[in-house]
């Protein structure tokens, strides 16, 4: 039986899927068309600082699943770390994601919980009964003065598109509390690992039959050497692109060097228009633990994608899913691929969502879901 195995991109999916194969008894090869592993959760200590740097943006790892947080902390260790995420708008600093602080302030009130929440639900559009876009989301549930000040020209920035043409499942992501907890995040695990994302990676990596090859693209052509391939690059890349590319967004970031600190915070957004960027992300923040007197700041500004550049954000519109849908079946019918993550599925996924479902995929194809062996 041929026991080996191609797995495309050293990211999160691929080292999740190269971990458990290789225990299993496979042999392993990891191709990463990048110098390093890790993909967009690259992170870096920076030689003149001693600051941990996110080198493609902020990760925040936070979950609810237990597996998941589980084996990950089998990788290396975690420190607490809560995001609170504040947001600057005409002038003012509020807190995010929108809470019981964030509305009292912003309507000049000093509402209850049950008062805050009859509040917004006057400020809500009631008419919108099955919000489909972004705008519907926002308007149904948090009302036109809200969605104005905080979400409709950042997400314009971010995403390059008017809201009403982006899915509502993009605002899903954030919560609206009627209370004073401004942690970004709901989950139950939160975290941040001590020494970055990339050594939580190499460990994984670092496996008895696991042969990891950096600077090497993988020609699908090759596919026929190997019993199955697993890949997490980008779905219309291994298609060459015959029904178009797939839009992205990609991001760039200006680097600003200070001495103490630059804004007292990891992460700020700018929500209107009087900056051009859409956050400010503040490293060092991002370890508590740590003492450093200098600082490294990250200035985020989102664009289109370009062949050359590094994809970041899938482009799901509201209302545009045929071509995304011709490379959907073209994936489902590849024989002996399995198409994994974020690039490879075309989906804006949080790192705990891909290693469950690495975790999953791994389980599938070595047949342990249901405790049966699969060859
Ligand atoms: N968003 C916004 N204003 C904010 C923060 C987020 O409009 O201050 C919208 C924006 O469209 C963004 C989405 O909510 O893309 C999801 O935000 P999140 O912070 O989860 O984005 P990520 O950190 O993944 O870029």
């Amino acid at each position: 039986m041929n026991k080996n195995v191609a797995i495309i991109g050293a990211g999160f999916s691929g080292a999740v899927i190269a971990h458990q194969l290789a225990k299993a008894g496979y042999r392993v090869e990891v191709f990463e068309a990048r110098a390093h592993v890790a993909g967009n959760c690259y992170s870096e200590r920076d030689q003149e600082t001693g600051v941990m740097v996110h080198k493609y943006g902020p990760h925040i790892f936070h979950t609810d699943n237990e597996k998941v947080w589980e084996f990950i902390n089998r990788f290396g260790e975690f420190k607490s770390y809560v995001n609170r995420v504040k947001a600057i708008t005409n002038n003012q600093v509020y807190t995010l994601p929108i809470n019981l602080l964030t509305i009292n302030q912003f309507f000049g009130k000093t509402l209850r919980p049950a008062e805050a929440q009859a509040f917004l639900a006057e400020q809500g559009d009631k008419t919108i009964e099955n919000p489909v876009t972004f705008e519907d989301q926002a308007l149904r549930f948090v009302g036109r003065g809200l969605y104005e000040a905080f979400f409709k020209t950042y997400t314009i920035k971010q995403w390059g598109f008017d809201p009403t043409q982006l899915p509502a499942s993009i605002l899903k992501r954030l919560p609206v509390r009627f209370n004073y907890d401004d942690n970004y995040f709901s989950h139950k695990f939160q975290g941040m690992p001590k020494d970055g994302y990339t050594p939580l990676v190499e460990n994984m990596l670092d496996t008895e039959g696991i042969t990891l090859h950096l600077n090497t693209p993988f020609d699908p052509a090759r596919k026929a050497e190997y019993a199955h391939v697993f890949y997490s690059g980008p779905i219309d890349a291994w298609f060459g692109y015959k029904e178009g590319r797939l839009p992205y967004r990609t991001l760039d970031f200006k680097e600003l060097r200070a001495d103490g600190d630059y804004q007292g915070n990891a992460v700020i957004n700018y929500c209107d228009n009087a900056q051009p960027y859409t956050r400010i992300t503040e490293h060092k923040h991002f370890a508590p633990w740590e003492q450093h007197e200098k600082t490294i700041c990250y200035f985020e500004y989102s664009r289109a994608c370009e062949p050359e550049d590094t994809p970041y954000y899938p482009i799901r519109m509201a209302d545009d899913k045929v071509q995304l849908e011709k490379y959907l079946k073209l994936a489902n019918e590849e024989p002996n691929v399995t198409f994994v993550g974020r690039l490879g599925t075309y989906r804006y996924l949080d790192m705990d969502v891909t290693i469950g479902e690495a975790l999953d995929v791994a389980d599938k194809f070595l047949g342990t879901a249901d405790g049966q062996a699969k060859m």
